[in-house]
C-alpha cells in the first residue's frame, strides 16, 4: 500500500445555464484534461454551486423534456430541492442530502426541474450532475430509477467525532452503499468537522477525484483543496486522508474504468458511431416512450 497523490487541483469553470435551472460549472469532460477517457466510467460532472435564485412561484425553472441512452444519470442534491420525471414511470423530489440514480440504458425521456416548493420559495440551489458510463453489455438494459433518501445512505462516523462518511455507492471500510451500480464505482460525501480526518483506501487503477461542496480541506497533509475545486489523483497509490479545516462537505468519486471505445454525441454515450446514429434514429422514431412538458 502507498499513498495516492494529488495530481492536479483545479477551480471551476466559467459557469454556464443547463435549460433556465441548472448553473453549472463543468469539471468533465471539457477542458482541464478531464477526459471521458482519463476520467472512465465518469464522463460528465457538472457541478452547481451554491447560488440563490429568487421565487419563481408561476413557472418551475429547470430543463425539458429530453433523452439519454447508454449511461446513467446521477444527482446529489445540496441545497435546495429538484423534481425529476422519466417516460420510464421513474419520478420525485430530491432534497438537500438525497440522491437520485437514474439509469437510461436502452433509453428514456426525462425532466428536471426545481420543485414547486423550491420555486415558491427561493433559495440558495446547489447541486452535482454527475453521468456514469454503462458497460457495453448493459448500455441497451431496461431502465432503472433508484431514488435514495438520505435516510438511507449509510453514514459512518470518523474518529475523534470527525463527522461521516455517507456511502452513496460502493464501500467504505466494508460498509456498502445505498445505490446498486453496474460497474464498480464508489461515491461517498464526507461531512466533516472543522479538524476532522478521513481516511480512504481506493484500488490504484480507479479514476479517482473529489469535489469540495462546502468548507475546504488539506489532502494528505500538504495539499489545499479550496471551496468548489476539484482535486484529481494520480492512478498510483491507494491511500489518502482528508483533513477538514472548517466544517466541509466533499464528493469523493472513485470507480473502476471500462476501457470500452466511447462514442459520445449530446445526451447519447454508446460504443460505437452507428449506435450513435442508431440512437437518434430510434429518438425520432418515438423507441424513447412518451413523456408530457
Ligand atoms: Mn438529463
Amino acid at each position: 500500500m502507498s499513498v495516492k497523490q494529488v495530481e492536479i487541483v483545479l477551480a471551476p469553470r466559467e459557469p454556464h445555464y443547463v435549460g433556465d435551472g441548472f448553473r453549472v460549472h463543468n469539471f468533465i469532460p471539457s477542458g482541464y484534461g478531464l477526459t471521458m477517457q482519463r476520467m472512465d466510467p465518469f464522463i460528465m460532472l457538472d457541478y452547481g454551486a451554491k447560488f440563490y435564485f429568487p421565487p419563481s412561484p408561476s413557472k418551475a425553472k429547470g430543463v425539458g423534456v429530453h433523452p439519454h441512452r447508454g449511461f446513467e444519470t446521477v444527482t446529489v442534491a445540496y441545497k435546495g430541492s429538484v423534481a425529476h420525471h422519466d417516460s420510464g414511470g421513474g419520478g420525485g423530489v430530491i432534497s438537500e442530502g438525497d440522491v437520485q440514480w437514474m439509469t437510461a440504458a436502452s433509453g428514456v425521456l426525462h425532466k428536471e426541474y426545481h420543485s414547486d416548493a423550491f420555486s415558491k420559495s427561493g433559495g440558495d440551489f446547489q447541486m452535482v450532475q454527475l453521468w456514469v458510463n454503462l458497460p457495453a453489455k448493459d448500455k441497451m438494459s431496461i431502465p432503472k430509477y433508484q431514488a435514495i433518501s438520505n435516510a438511507q445512505i449509510p453514514k459512518i462516523p470518523i474518529a475523534n467525532n470527525g463527522g461521516v462518511v455517507e456511502v452513496i455507492a460502493g464501500s467504505y471500510e466494508g460498509n456498502s452503499g445505498a445505490a446498486t451500480t453496474f460497474s464498480p464505482v464508489h461515491m461517498f460525501n464526507a461531512k466533516l468537522n472543522k479538524g476532522g480526518v478521513a481516511q480512504f483506501n481506493l484500488p490504484s487503477n480507479f479514476n479517482t477525484g473529489l469535489l469540495v461542496i462546502e468548507g475546504s480541506i488539506i489532502v494528505n497533509e500538504t495539499e489545499d483543496v479550496p471551496l468548489d475545486h476539484f482535486a484529481l489523483f494520480t492512478n498510483t497509490g491507494e491511500l489518502f486522508s482528508i483533513t477538514a479545516t472548517e466544517d466541509s462537505v466533499v464528493l469523493i468519486l472513485s470507480g473502476a474504468p471500462l476501457r470500452e471505445p466511447i462514442a459520445a454525441h449530446g445526451p447519447f454515450v454508446m460504443n460505437t458511431r452507428a449506435e450513435i446514429m442508431q440512437a437518434f434514429e430510434d429518438y425520432e422514431n418515438g423507441k424513447f416512450g412518451t413523456l408530457e412538458d
